[in-house]
């Protein structure tokens, strides 16, 4: 026997990626009472940059399946009930309603610090569970040997350590390696990019809680209260290579949208970008996977599977990656849960993981490359391109619009709720 393998730790499961997924799976899979469990990230500890995020009702139903949305919403967070699209090249507003369902109404839009909600995730996940500064490597798929039925994957790390596993979830982001393993298609580019910050009013803001939004030619602007005095506000936009110099100094982009990119919105959003401190800006660079790619993809292999932007990176302004991923924490895990007290194969669980997810995050991503199609400069190709985007935007309105309002209210239940 080679010597690496003799050394080689062995898991139940291992997630790769201490992310939002990662650690919201890692959260439940402990919770339904997997201990041969292990969460190893290439970074020395849970990344909290990034300022805040939109957290919309199936965000809520899955941290409350984790036990965190009480505590989460705790008073500090005010609920946000009103989304106010404004057009600013025609002046018309749509609103949208963005609280309740009939059967579970009032839990509505919050937005939420992003270093809050990953400390949330990690607490109580026992540190021997954890490893950071662990880059994954290598996967490799061991055969079923006389003792088992099942295959174990082989993990290779950056510093040489191999670890075996039974299950293995990659929740390694957009460019993840368990993807590629299993073969999905490589994100593509939307050659559009999100800048997000947060304001923050020391003498308090006169914002109600609503999301207020602007929309001009190829440029989606917003922004939400957070609490009494802290705005979150982002911007996307067509991408050219002079906007992503700017990426790596948060001053310069903060000019950037005031003096440029913003012209033409009004002041109210120009001054909350004013009003941010450099630190909390982040510029994205937008990757998602097609809807086709997810839905003739294989996002599982034997007991190998993907969560989160390792699964469906859905690049947009639509600020459902986290929710998203969330969810999926909840759904793997109670199938796992399920398959461990009905002494099920586990390659059904992630069978019927995947299963109940794709249809979903496709019809999202199917939602999301709408979205980035139509904001495109297409005024610009004259007669043809007004008529094409005019279409897409009633298809839109009708029929793709009520579905995503429907995932975004979507309850993906508790962690012990059937499952297969
Ligand atoms: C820095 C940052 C800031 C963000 N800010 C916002 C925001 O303000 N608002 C918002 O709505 N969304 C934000 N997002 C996006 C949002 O968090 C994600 O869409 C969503 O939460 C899904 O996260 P994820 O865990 O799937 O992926 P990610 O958050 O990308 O996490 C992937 C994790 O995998 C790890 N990893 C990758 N490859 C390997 C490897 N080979 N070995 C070991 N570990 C690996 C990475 O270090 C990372 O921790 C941000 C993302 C990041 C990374």
């Amino acid at each position: 026997m080679p010597a690496e393998e003799k050394e080689a730790v062995e898991y139940e499961v291992v997630v790769v990626g201490a992310g939002i997924a990662g650690l919201a799976c890692a959260r439940a899979l402990h919770q339904v009472g997997v201990r041969r469990l292990l969460l190893l990230d290439k970074h020395d500890g849970v990344r909290s940059d990034g300022a805040a995020m939109l957290l919309y009702p199936n965000g809520w139903h899955a941290l409350e399946a984790l036990g965190l949305a009480d505590k989460l919403k705790g008073g500090v967070y005010p609920t946000c009930h009103l989304r106010k699209q404004t057009n600013l090249e025609t002046g018309e507003t749509k609103e949208m309603l963005l609280t309740g369902t009939v059967d579970r109404p009032g839990i509505g839009v919050r937005t939420v610090h992003r270093k809050v909600l990953l400390q949330a995730l990690a607490e109580e996940l026992p540190q021997d569970n954890v490893r950071f500064t662990s880059r994954l490597v290598s996967i490799k798929s061991e055969p079923a040997s006389g003792k088992t039925s099942f295959n174990f994957t082989k993990l290779q790390l950056d510093d040489g350590s191999v670890i075996r596993t039974k299950v293995l979830i990659g929740c390694d982001g957009v460019h993840s390696l368990v993807a590629e393993w299993l073969g999905l298609s490589r994100a593509a580019e939307s050659k559009r990019s999100i800048i997000r910050g947060l304001a923050e009013f020391e003498n308090g803001h006169n914002f109600s809680n609503e999301l207020q939004e602007y929309v001009l030619k190829d440029k989606r602007g917003a922004f939400v209260p957070v609490n009494g005095k802290e705005v979150y506000w982002y911007i996307t936009h067509d991408t050219g290579p002079r906007d992503l110099e700017a990426t790596r100094r948060p001053k310069r982009t903060l000019m950037q949208v005031m003096h440029n990119l913003a012209e033409g919105f009004p002041d109210r959003f120009v001054n909350v970008v004013r009003y941010s401190d450099p630190n909390t800006v982040t510029w994205t660079y937008m990757l998602y996977r097609s809807p086709w790619g997810l839905l003739l993809g294989q996002p599982h292999r034997n007991l190998i599977t993907v969560a989160g932007d390792a699964f469906h990176p859905i690049g947009s302004d639509l600020s459902l990656g986290s929710c998203m991923a969330l969810e999926d924490a909840v759904i793997l895990a109670r199938h796992i849960s399920s398959s461990m007290r009905n002494q099920h194969d586990r390659k059904d669980a992630i069978e019927a993981y995947v299963k109940e997810r794709r249809w979903c995050v496709a019809a999202v991503a199917a939602w999301s490359y709408m979205s980035v199609w139509t904001h495109h400069s297409w005024s610009e190709l004259g007669f043809c391109g007004r008529a094409v985007k005019f279409l897409v935007e009633k298809v839109f309105d009708w029929f793709v619009g009520p579905r995503i309002m429907k995932t975004m209210n979507n309850d993906c239940r508790d962690l012990n709720s059937g499952g297969n």
